[in-house]
């Protein structure tokens, strides 16, 4: 009390800025402000950074989720540099750890990496300036194994802690901790271990993805219980374009995409996230002989190599990145006018997460993300058989669900993307403040249609009647939606199968409304996929599903549901031409509306029953 009365008067005493500071104790405050500007060169606080600066000095346990590009670095660099002591750093990759280190060197920051691939001399180097009695480095990073492996970390670790000297432990994409992530890694899991053997050290934890559950989850496997002090903004990255686009096959995507850079991306460099290795060769081969300089970059080829592409990206000195998902974290880099995704991602917070790494500048860019039916059967058939990963920890259907609900919001072509996208992080967006922002409205805002909900529950049972029908050699995606739509072609009639209780049922929808359909029974469990390999492809069948039973019960049950299941869907009625005709209804809408009909007769007539 006496010394902030004393510093008042001081300030009210005096003019002079400089005679204030030198008789004034440095605030926290200050400091901060103080090295913001002169250490970082910056004029303005992102969101919540100031806030979590505030809390990190004042030795809280950090928990900051801010989306891509959003600044998370500096809520840990800045108090590094304020805090004595060192501050350790563990971050996932090799790669990102660079990026970062160059980045600090640049403003004269002195750090360190303690990564598998440095010299045991710069090894020894490094643990030499760590036990002196005031270590020159502030920051070192590490990667997540060497803790858990390393035994001369450890004990550096345990004598800067004894002599007070350790400042923080920050663990960047922290949700890499969670098997619930998207990203869950094994090393991860050891970092529990830091509260036990540190308990008075703060933790800072960063992430840009981390729904509500992986965020508890990583709390308790890092066993931060009690006080901390979250920092969670909206996720909407308003800058960014999202687009989903129809993948006939491979070579018409490669063409699309080829043009797409000429045409739109003259000399802005992008990020192609491939499915996989061969992927990434075959898509860069076809770039570079369409004269777009791109390269490709995965785990397969060596370090050098992987230096040596890293570094002529960062230096805008390649256009395009081809890499596969597995190894895209450390390709950052804030001038990214593109994302595109040539296969599906492999799950809702992936895809954000990758997509993310476009427009971290603020600046506007584009997300396009091609689908079809092919890719998802591949990625499927690929979790289903993988029984040694890395993320084999994360149950196969945790991964089987979170495919599916990439590939349903790839065929949505009416929810706001946004919207779809930030409800996986718990986050309600009003596709209000999407469309009719012009320059950056998503794709299924940026089109002008009217929606009508489809009660599609008739048509679901009809459709597991049909898949129980039909001997499963019939049985794909394609053929079912063609009997669904009554098409009258020679396979068809030949197998007698236009004559089917559910030929022509969907006439007037079209073939994505009906997928739209199908998926949704399939991520609902109402329907299930079998594999069939034949030769070198995979055929997927559809059977009825594991809860189909409650579902085809609904239509032969007595009395008493107490569960009545509803399925229904908002289906988009696109602009027929002449429909400014009030007198002519459009054939789709009439379709709907029949539909909706009989449903509401039958729940009249079940009601009436019990
Ligand atoms: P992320 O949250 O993805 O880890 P970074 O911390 O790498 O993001 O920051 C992204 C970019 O934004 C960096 O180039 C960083 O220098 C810059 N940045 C961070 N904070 C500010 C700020 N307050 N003003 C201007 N640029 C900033
Ligand atoms: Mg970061
Ligand atoms: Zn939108």
């Amino acid at each position: 009390n006496i010394n902030m009365k004393l510093s008042s008067t001081i300030n009210v005493l005096s003019d002079d800025k400089n005679v204030v500071q030198q008789v004034m104790p440095e605030t926290i405050e200050n400091q901060i402000l103080n090295v913001f500007h002169h250490v970082f060169k910056l004029s303005d606080f992102r969101h919540n950074q100031w806030e979590a600066l505030i809390a990190a000095l004042h030795h809280h346990d950090c928990f900051i989720l801010m989306p891509t590009g959003g600044g998370k670095s500096l809520c840990y660099q800045l108090p590094a540099i304020i805090d004595s002591g060192v501050t350790f750093v563990i971050a996932p990759l090799r790669s990102l750890i660079f990026d970062q280190k160059q980045r600090l060197n640049l403003l004269n920051i002195p750090c360190a990496a303690l990564t598998g691939n440095i010299s045991p001399e710069e090894a020894n180097e490094i643990y030499r300036d760590l036990y002196k009695d005031i270590p020159a480095y502030k920051i070192v990073f590490i990667t997540p194994e060497k803790i858990s492996m390393s035994d001369q970390l450890n004990n550096v670790l345990r004598d800067l802690y004894n002599r007070q000297l350790l400042a923080r432990f920050v663990i960047d994409e922290c949700h890499c901790v969670s098997e619930w992530g998207h990203d869950f890694r094994r090393d991860y899991s050891q970092l529990g271990q830091l509260r036990l053997n540190y308990p008075e050290i703060n933790l800072t934890l960063l992430t840009a993805t981390a729904t509500p559950r992986v965020q508890q989850d990583i709390l308790q496997q890092l066993n931060i219980n009690g006080n901390y002090k979250l920092f969670v903004q909206s996720f909407n990255r308003s800058n960014l374009i999202y687009e989903c686009i129809p993948k006939e096959n491979t070579d018409i995507a490669l063409s699309q995409i080829a043009n797409l850079i000429k045409i739109n991306y003259q000399n802005q460099c992008g990020i192609i996230y491939c499915f996989s290795r061969a992927e990434c060769d075959r898509t860069a081969q076809y770039l570079l002989a369409h004269n777009i300089h791109a390269l490709s970059y995965h785990a397969g080829l060596n370090d050098a190599l992987r230096q040596t592409i890293h570094m002529r990206w960062i230096n805008n000195e390649c256009q395009v990145i081809c890499a596969t998902v597995a190894f895209g974290m450390g390709i950052d880099k804030n001038n990214v006018r593109f994302v595109i995704h040539f296969s599906i991602p492999q799950s809702i917070e992936g895809y954000y997460q990758e997509s993310g790494r476009a427009g971290r500048d603020g600046e506007i860019a584009n997300c396009h993300l091609f689908f079809c039916y092919d890719d998802y059967i591949r990625m499927k058939r690929l979790i289903l058989n993988d029984d040694e990963s890395k993320s084999s920890k994360q149950t196969k259907q945790v991964r089987i669900n979170n495919i599916n609900c990439v590939y349903d919001y790839c065929l949505n072509n009416v929810t706001c993307r946004r919207t779809q996208l930030l409800e996986y992080f718990g986050e309600i967006f009003s596709s209000s403040e999407c469309k009719g922002t012009m320059s950056t409205e998503c794709d299924n805002c940026r089109q002008d249609f009217r929606t009508s909900s489809l009660d599609c529950t008739r048509i679901s049972i009809e459709i597991l009647k049909l898949l129980s029908d039909l001997n499963q050699t019939n049985s794909t995606l394609s053929y079912i939606i063609d009997i669904l739509r009554g098409v009258n072609n020679k396979t068809i009639r030949d197998a007698g199968h236009h004559r089917l209780r559910a030929f022509n049922l969907c006439q007037q929808l079209t073939r994505l409304d009906v997928e739209r359909l199908i998926s949704r029974l399939i991520t609902d469990g109402y329907v299930k996929q079998e594999f069939i390999e034949q030769q070198s492809s995979v055929t997927a069948y559809l059977r009825p599903g594991t809860n189909a039973i409650q579902l085809t019960s609904l239509s032969s049950q007595r009395s008493g549901s107490t569960t009545k299941i509803h399925i229904e869907l908002t289906i988009r009625i696109e602009q027929v031409n002449n429909d400014h005709d009030e007198e002519t209804q459009n054939p789709k809408q009439k379709l709907i509306e029949q539909i909706n009909e009989q449903c509401f007769i039958e729940l009249k007539k079940e009601l009436k029953s019990i």
